[in-house]
């Protein structure tokens, strides 16, 4: 087992991942020539973060990650809507970015 630690904020002092977006989040290990580069990527938001109601349709259990109720195709609310009560007063979130890297 490793346990990494980085920081949470890159030099300009923003988070490097918003974990209640929709976004992703990569992970990039360069060891040394011994081990190959290892990438590891999450899908934001972490549902242990995000408070998620179930589905308002069909009642079940959604994740934050999800656009659409698997069970019934209802849409669902983005992540970050309900517990955000700031983001309706500001401009529209930029499209998801590209990876973030952590070196
Ligand atoms: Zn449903």
């Amino acid at each position: 087992m490793h346990v990494l630690i980085f920081p949470a904020r890159d030099k300009d002092g923003k988070d490097i991942v918003d974990v209640t977006r929709q976004d992703r989040f990569t992970l990039v290990l360069k060891a040394d020539k011994d081990y190959p580069e290892a990438v590891c990527m999450w899908h934001t938001p972490f549902d242990a973060l995000t408070p998620v109601p179930p589905c308002a349709k069909c009642g079940e259990q959604s994740s934050a990650k999800w656009s659409f109720c698997p069970w019934c195709g209802q849409k669902l609310p983005a992540s970050g809507a309900a517990s955000d009560a700031t983001s309706a007063k500001e401009p529209a979130p930029p499209p998801p970015a590209e990876d973030k890297e952590v070196r």
